[in-house]
């Protein structure tokens, strides 16, 4: 709202993008295997499609609701239009824990859920994608569960798919590498080298993982990374595909030493204050807020995951002059290249991975100038400029689309 009213925007395009477009709530019936029929909710929240088809993931999570659905629809609509990619946003979930389901199970629920929503999704109108506990089996029965129902093969009704049924080379660390080529040029353009920079990663799993490999390999000095259990600090740096040969053999990434190398334990909490220059938040949201805002030493924050400053934590950082690059830039990486799956997958023509990176690599570049020239125009921290970058094209898409 708050930047709605900076760049002056008309307040019935606001009042069109406060409301999905479309919500469709399913039962999906599954026989489990002790032989009894259970019944599970599910969802899909389509928000806006101005732009183009609405896109993305599916969570299966015992704690999901409309409520969070529909908000997380809405920031894929937002999150698209930022890095400019002609798709609109949506959002799916199953209330289940997945791992009280056996594979059986699982595979039925979710070629239920599919048959629930045929006549809704499709490469032209929703593409879903892996979210929350959703993964490329799970996307592989989907694809297969609608390619039966319309008697062809469609794989580009979802993606996140496996490479061999028509998914894109680089998705698995498409999230990461977005992130890095946004703070590649931020660096250019503040004239400082990677080499002089520290990096600390909150977040081990797989965009944890990859940000830190890939920052280490494109010459940053990662000093530390954690994951739930605790964190790793190396002063001298760290190499992070080491660190997780080692989390895999000790179950922790905190207990381990590295070879050559001084290092010691230290709390999660330890790592979000560190001293060092960029601070990459790739685990949960909520993580930095009004209680430790103020003793955050890193001069720039990288949002993988979503939403892990909270508002009154970013207050806090905006006041110290801490930078942040918001979730909706810095993981869009991610739902970018899926959209790129889908463009294979229509045309049924496959890109080289250096293709795909490089194509990548000029939305990001794109997406970022964009941002920044707004931060600029409106004097205003990245976040409100990204909103605004958002909000100008969908509002541009809306007057077109009306004739005005
Ligand atoms: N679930 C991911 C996201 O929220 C992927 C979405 C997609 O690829 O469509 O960005």
């Amino acid at each position: 709202a708050a930047a709605a009213k900076l760049m002056g925007l008309d307040p019935n395009i606001v009042e069109a993008l406060r409301h999905p477009e479309r919500i469709i709530e399913v039962s999906v019936p599954v026989k489990m295997d002790d032989g009894e029929l259970k019944v599970f909710r599910g969802f899909r929240v389509q928000h806006n499609s101005v732009r183009g088809p609405y896109k993305g993931g599916i969570r299966y999570h015992p704690e999901v609701d409309m409520d969070e659905v529909k908000a997380l629809a809405t920031w894929m609509t937002i999150k698209c239009s930022v890095v400019g990619i002609p798709l609109g946003g949506a959002k799916g979930g199953i209330v289940v824990d997945p791992k009280e389901l056996s594979v059986r199970e699982l595979e039925e629920l979710t070629r239920q859920y599919t048959i629930a929503l045929a006549d809704f999704i499709g490469p032209e109108k929703d593409v879903p994608a892996p979210d929350v506990y959703t993964n490329p089996q799970i996307m592989a029965w989907i694809a297969d569960e609608f390619s039966k129902i319309k008697g062809k093969n469609v794989p580009g009704v979802v993606t996140g798919k496996a490479l061999e049924i028509g998914g894109s080379e680089g998705r698995e660390d498409a999230t990461s590498q977005g992130g890095v080529y946004i703070l590649e040029e931020w660096l250019k353009g503040h004239d400082k080298k990677p080499s002089e920079m520290t990096v600390a990663v909150q977040g081990f799993g797989n965009a944890g993982f990859h940000v830190a490999r890939l920052l280490d390999e494109a010459g940053f000095k990662v000093i530390a990374v954690s994951d739930s259990k605790g964190a790793l600090h190396c002063e001298g740096g760290l190499h992070p595909g080491e660190a997780m040969d080692c989390k895999t053999e000790k179950g922790e990434v905190g207990e381990c030493s590295l070879a050559g190398q001084s290092c010691e334990r230290i709390s999660n909490e330890e790592l979000l204050v560190l001293d060092c220059d960029i601070l990459v938040l790739a685990a949960m949201e909520n993580q930095i807020t009004a209680e430790n805002a103020g003793d955050v030493k890193a001069k720039l924050i990288l949002e993988l995951a979503y939403g892990p400053v909270s508002p009154e934590g970013d207050e806090i950082l905006e006041s110290m002059k801490i930078r942040v690059i918001p979730d909706i830039l810095a993981n869009a990486g991610g739902v970018t290249v899926s959209y790129f799956e889908l463009v294979q997958n229509q045309s049924n023509y496959y890109w080289s991975s250096e293709e795909v990176q490089e194509k990548l690599k000029t939305i990001m570049c794109k997406a970022w100038d964009a941002v920044y020239e707004n931060a600029k125009k409106y004097k205003c921290p990245y976040r409100k400029a990204a909103f605004i970058t958002a909000m100008e094209r969908l509002a541009d898409a809306i007057r077109v689309r009306k004739g005005d």
